[in-house]
């Protein structure tokens, strides 16, 4: 899987992309870009820039399943580029690869500077599902639901999920606007109906669905890698309060339901390759899988060695010119179950997945406070406080507030390349 786009002596003509903290030449994502022409269609970035595929296919500079793959980029969506699977994905990953290369002829007509265009989800998305897959979360947030029992029973028998909204969908950089929902904060007392006191936000990565699967025809395991078109950071934005009240016997609804936040680059499997990990090895003790959720291959390589940062900027922060306060550093290590785990078993019933259709990890937490990816945890429950500079103090989410996550994947002997924004700021209630 390691070949020259790779590479990480590699240099490209694009001014300001060698050594970019996102996106280098050995990056090269995918997304939906909105130039000033007012046309949406895909592109790939490079450093501060993005790389007008459609308009190179148009230029006649891709062949073969390469030219197929672009012309798919070009359009508005990139349901059917993902839906054409890995084959011509990496077929245009090798061409983009030399076209940008510093040995090739520079073709500035063809770049848009990224901080001029509207950034727009790189697919329409069918249905969206978000797993419980991070152990560390799992068992946090367990215990202070139910304090005698964090992890149920099922825990490590089956890849827990619920299915989410795609209509809230949001690119990075849209304001998320604080939902109204029943809170029940003393328990025999009536809810009251009113804007969400525990907002919170949820650190994950998203796995976006390449190819699909017929309906009643589930995804082996040992295939269920081969329907990944790429990843991206996932806010799953959540009211703690409305969540406590609501979430038995069916699970989340409206605590969940009004918005989830997407990272606008789709990181393709091909640009992750150096940074595969094992999946999470389990402790003695525990079940091994399911022969359906089993595979060597997926045991070896099914992880990914990826950081994960969280941080928050308030209004008053942003207003005396604060830069924003880091709150959590982790990794997507830690993951119960490894994204090909979560295809194979969501199809296993046989239900049908389609191109562009999303997966959510669940919240990733290190098993250190210093990882931990989300604010239940971090405050304890509210219990605590974070202070942040300028005196502020945070159990949870205040209107103004401005979170973000980051995305890095480092390797000796690798170019670091970066998943970009995933950030919004929090508006009042209506
Ligand atoms: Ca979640």
């Amino acid at each position: 899987m390691i070949d020259e786009t790779h590479d990480p002596a590699r240099r490209s003509w694009v001014a300001g992309a060698d050594g970019h903290a996102e996106f280098p030449i050995q990056n090269l994502p995918f997304g939906v870009f909105c130039p000033a022409d007012g046309a949406p269609r895909g592109g790939v970035a490079i450093g501060d820039h993005i790389f007008d595929v459609g308009a190179a296919c148009a230029a006649g500079l891709f062949s073969g399943a390469a030219r197929d793959a672009a012309e798919a980029v070009g359009e508005p969506t990139l349901n059917r580029f993902f839906g054409l699977g890995a084959g011509p994905r990496q077929a245009l990953r090798r061409q983009l690869g030399a076209l940008l290369d510093a040995s090739a002829p520079a073709r500035p007509e063809l770049l848009h500077r990224a901080a001029e265009c509207a950034m727009q989800l790189p697919a329409a998305v069918g249905d969206y599902t978000d797993f419980y897959a991070g152990i560390h979360h799992a068992t946090n947030a367990g215990a202070l639901f139910r304090p005698d029992n964090p992890l149920l029973p099922n825990y490590k028998w089956v890849p827990i999920g619920y299915h989410g909204r795609a209509s809230s969908l949001l690119p990075s950089g849209v304001a998320v606007r604080r939902p109204n929902g029943q809170r029940n904060s003393q328990p025999g007392s009536p809810p009251a109906f009113g804007p969400s006191r525990r907002l919170d936000y949820e650190l994950e990565l998203g796995v976006w669905v390449g190819t699909g699967n017929e309906l009643g025809s589930p995804v082996p395991i040992s295939e269920a890698g081969g329907h990944i078109a790429g990843f991206c950071l996932l806010n799953d934005w959540s009211a703690r309060d409305i969540q406590a009240w609501e979430y038995q016997p069916l699970g989340p609804f409206l605590a969940k339901n009004f918005a989830s936040t997407l990272s606008c680059w789709v990181v393709t499997p091909e640009a992750l390759a150096p940074f595969r990990a094992p999946a999470m090895t389990r402790a003695e003790g525990d079940p091994a899988p399911l022969p359906y959720l089993d595979d060597a291959a997926d045991r070896a390589a099914g992880g990914l060695d990826v950081e994960l940062s969280v941080s928050m900027r308030s209004a008053a922060m942003r207003a005396a010119g604060l830069p924003a306060q880091r709150l959590s550093v982790g990794n997507a290590r830690y993951l119960y179950w490894s994204f090909a785990q979560m295809l194979a078993h969501h199809t296993a019933g046989g239900c049908n997945l389609r191109p562009g259709d999303l997966l959510g990890s669940g919240t990733i937490s290190a098993p250190d406070p210093g990882g931990y990816g989300s604010l239940l945890e971090l405050s304890a429950g509210g219990k605590t406080q974070i202070t942040l500079p300028g005196g502020e103090t945070r159990s949870f989410i205040e209107d103004g507030d401005e979170i973000s996550f980051a995305a890095h994947a480092r390797r000796e002997g690798f170019a670091t390349i970066g998943f970009g924004a995933c950030s919004a700021v929090v508006l009042p209630s209506r």
